[in-house]
């Protein structure tokens, strides 16, 4: 019995209260301690919580979970995903250099180019499906390598032993942003990823209710600097939001399971379709991904997106189907669909969406908990609507 290893499983599920024992009311739930203060019971020694921004024992169960979820030693929880990287960033300094996916979340890319070069710190965009590209995007005062994959939308892989080997040999860190797999389905530090990132708005809390970030390290030492920096930038996550996060964690196993089981479907239904035109999803062997995905996750998730001719069609089959949500965001229960080149990637000029497959034509799906053969008809009944929309057009 003694080499038992507990699965990930259930580890979602009694992570959270593990930190009980100093409490001792059983209690199967965490309690939301609403308190921005903590009476020191000695006037010399004072307890593990004295305020809040600094630890709150609510906040403090989520990190520990997290934490524990990712293998690692020190989890924290901030406002949202982007409060989680722009702080992990102030572990930077002016001079440095980021090496940065071309493919990078919208917020992301809005720090990384607006706010860190008045600070002194710079950054070059590479193609991380190329370890090649990533190389020579590399100079010596790059600190810091910062992956995101899957990618945003078109589901682009980067093979992170890779990158974790040449930020090695060149003594810089590696940030990864594990939002669109969690934990659950790829494991960025048993792999030397050194801080993962994620937005717990998505599928770790998974219902569309709140706006969460995360973050983990391996290392003691740049986990005790993160916290430092956590505390003095302040963009914590409250402990009302922690809970939920909590109740969220504790479903993902059977949501993401269902999601990743009805995304497969789905991409399978699209690609064998006649006016799709290409489907993005690292499940299809014919995703230029595939291999390294697999090779690092042990799923493809949830996420997907596939291109309808040009805009109008696009439109049309948006303005037809039933069942999803049309809005920005993912990883909820429900199904959101979304169409990029108007919403997260709307600030992007044309010619840089094009070149990243983000055509007027393009949609992002992602897969809720709705039966997945309504979902199908759903999709069936508007593509066929969209289908006359571009003999219309093509008139
Ligand atoms: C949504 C998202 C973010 C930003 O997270 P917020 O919680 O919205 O701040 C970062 N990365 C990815 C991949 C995301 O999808």
């Amino acid at each position: 019995m003694s080499d038992y290893k507990e699965s990930l499983e259930t580890s979602i599920i009694v992570a959270s209260t593990r930190g009980d024992s100093e409490i001792k009311t059983g209690s199967v739930n965490v309690p939301i301690y609403l308190s921005s203060t903590f009476h020191q019971e000695s006037f010399d020694d004072f307890g593990p919580y004295d305020y809040s921004r600094s630890g709150n024992p609510t906040r403090d169960a989520l990190e520990k979970t997290i934490a524990e979820l990712e293998g690692g030693t020190r989890g924290l929880a901030f406002a949202s995903g982007i409060a989680a990287i722009s702080s992990a960033f102030m572990l930077l300094s002016s001079g440095d250099h980021i090496v940065i996916t071309e493919d990078v979340y919208g917020g992301t890319f809005r720090f990384v180019t607006e706010v860190l070069p008045r600070f002194g710190i710079e950054h070059s965009f590479a193609d991380f499906t190329n370890v090649e590209a990533i190389a020579s995007a590399m100079q010596s005062n790059t600190k810091l390598i910062y992956i995101e994959t899957p990618s945003n939308p078109c589901l682009g892989i980067t093979d992170i032993n890779a990158v974790v080997e040449l930020a090695k040999s060149n003594a810089c860190l590696t940030f990864l942003d594990n939002t669109f797999m969690t934990p659950l389905y790829q494991r960025p530090l048993d792999l030397g990823i050194d801080i993962v990132l994620h937005s717990a708005t998505k599928f770790l809390s998974g219902h569309s209710d709140i706006i969460a970030g995360l973050a983990v390290t391996k290392d003691e030492e740049l986990g005790k600097r993160l916290a430092f920096i956590q505390n003095s930038f302040g963009a914590i996550l409250g402990a009302q939001d922690s809970f939920s996060l909590i109740q969220g964690i504790k479903t993902l196993n059977v949501r993401f399971e269902k999601s990743a089981q009805s995304a497969r479907k789905i991409a399978i239904y699209l690609n064998g379709h006649d006016l799709v035109e290409n489907v993005y999803f690292p499940g299809l062997s014919t995703h230029p991904g595939y291999e390294t995905h697999n090779k690092q996750s042990s799923s493809a998730g949830a996420v997907l997106s596939f291109c309808l001719p040009n805009r109008s069609t696009a439109k049309a089959f948006v303005e037809n189907v039933k069942i999803p949500v049309f809005a920005v965001s993912l990883g909820g229960v429900e199904s959101i669909l979304s169409h990029p080149a108007q919403m997260s990637h709307a600030a992007m000029p044309k010619s840089e969406r094009d070149k990243r497959g983000i055509t007027d034509g393009l949609l992002r799906f992602s897969v809720g908990l709705e039966n997945v053969n309504d979902l199908i008809a759903d999709f069936e009944q508007a593509l066929e609507i969209a289908s006359r929309q571009k003999e219309i057009v093509s008139i």
